[in-house]
């Protein structure tokens, strides 16, 4: 059993978790629909396509000129080529300035180990984003891109908040987010360093994008002395005006909101005048794989926006959640991105896991291929892994099926050798009955 038929296999067996999934991202589909018919979307996506993909084709420019403003305006940038190297230069920054963390919901920081990184350096890391912060408790990892305890009841958080409580809560929304409010409130007042995602960084300006509505994100980077942002590369934007398409595009199809409540602009540390603002902020710039990617035939993945619009619209999302893909990123964006990122690791079965339905290309708000790019990733590997006998066998099959008359002449000598359990004896071979077990060539009767 491969990797990913493991992992699902224990998901499914867990029909509440299923369950959840399964409601929680139909929900957020019929919210991101509702929301779309609402405004022009369509023109919307064509303006976020052409932005996302001057971002990614003058990618290492708009780096320098995002570094070059964000440094004017008194900010520290480290470009980080490995995920070690970002957690080591954050690990590093925050050993100055003490033992606690508080951290807002970012990937990035997910994809690089950070908590881990921190935690072996006697770091007390908290999660302030409530549903990263369940998962934290819960000891788990994010089941979903922007909604990480989907895959959790009100009964299952009640049970997990209790013991930090240390007496009953109810499992109301308003109770839970009354607990966390309160817990969290003291150690956004007392620790010295935060740290958050991006959602864009804007090279024109400088300018650092967050974008959320908990506001936990603007308490991560407003009242600690010291914020650090960590960014994946392929984030950064051309221009200030970029936002006006970018944010109706990721928060229609990521909440089905209008805007969010809070959308934070940071251009850089506090100056000797404000009142607020940390006064370090460093911005870690992630390649991680990236610049690697851009150089391929799938570098259009690189438009992301990490709205989790295809995993909402996923059917093997929906059964099996975010964790079955065995990395941080989950649904048709995760496995096409985890094997380009991560190559070699145990994630390019990934591709597989489709129905090939292209439901996520239809709800891409920058008109991503997944669909082609699942194809491509499975010609890939098939390339790869097939021995001299397999690729003739598939030559010969292609050829033969090219030819209507061959076609024929082959499945009706194929029907001809079914037998009584409708299986033909071919197919008990055992060089193909692996994968003939899920596959039916000539029917059965
Ligand atoms: S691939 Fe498209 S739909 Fe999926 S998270 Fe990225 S931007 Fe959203």
């Amino acid at each position: 059993m491969s990797g990913f038929s493991r992992r699902a296999a224990a998901a499914l067996a867990d029909p509440v978790r299923h369950e959840n999934v399964r409601r929680f991202s139909e929900r957020a589909h019929d919210h991101r629909s509702a929301s779309v018919e609402r405004v022009d979307f369509e023109a919307l996506r064509d303006a976020g396509e052409r932005i996302r993909s001057q971002s990614v084709a003058e990618m290492p420019a708009l780096i320098d000129e995002f570094q070059a403003n964000l440094e004017r305006a008194g900010a520290i940038v480290h470009r980080a080529a490995t995920g070690a190297d970002a957690a080591a230069y954050v690990a590093e920054v925050v050993g100055r300035h003490g033992r606690e963390v508080i951290k807002g919901k970012s990937m990035a920081s997910e994809e690089i180990g950070l908590n881990e990184r921190l935690a072996a350096d006697g770091v007390d890391v908290v999660e302030t984003d409530l549903g990263e912060f369940i998962v934290q408790v819960a000891g788990e990892r994010p089941e979903h891109i922007i909604i990480p305890a989907i895959h959790k009841s009100r009964d299952d958080v009640r049970r997990l908040f209790e013991p930090l409580a240390g007496r009953p809560i109810g499992d109301e929304p308003a109770d839970l987010t009354d607990f966390a409010r309160a817990h969290l409130r003291e150690r956004f007042l007392r620790a010295p360093v935060g740290i958050t995602g991006v959602n864009f960084g804007v090279a024109e300006t400088g300018t650092v994008v967050l974008v959320e509505n908990e506001g936990n994100g603007r308490m991560c980077s407003g009242v600690p002395r010291v914020h650090i942002a960590v960014m994946g590369m392929e984030r950064v934007v051309p221009r200030l005006a970029d936002l006006a398409t970018l944010l109706p595009l990721l928060i229609r199809s990521g909440t089905g909101q209008k805007i969010t409540s809070y959308v934070s602009m940071i251009g850089g540390p506090r100056r000797g005048d404000e009142g607020d603002g940390p006064d370090e902020l460093h911005v870690v710039i992630l390649d991680n794989g990236r610049a690697r990617v851009r150089e391929t035939p799938y570098a259009s993945v690189l438009r992301c926006i990490r709205c989790g619009a295809c995993q909402n619209a996923c059917p093997v999302y929906r059964h099996v959640g975010g964790t079955a893909y065995g990395w941080v990123y989950g649904g048709p964006i995760g496995a096409v991105l985890s094997p380009l990122l991560r190559p070699g690791e145990g994630l390019d079965e990934l591709p597989q896991a489709s129905s090939l339905c292209a439901a996520c290309d239809d709800v891409c708000p920058v008109r991503i291929p997944l669909h082609d790019l699942l194809i491509g990733l499975r010609r890939d590997r098939a390339t790869a892994s097939a021995g001299a006998m397999e690729r003739l066998a598939f030559r010969l099959w292609s050829l033969a099926w090219s030819r209507p008359w061959l076609y024929r002449l082959s499945t009706r000598a194929a029907r001809a050798v079914v037998n009584t359990r409708g299986l033909t004896p071919v197919m008990q071979l055992p060089v193909i009955r692996r994968w003939a077990r899920t596959r039916d060539l000539v029917g059965k009767r």
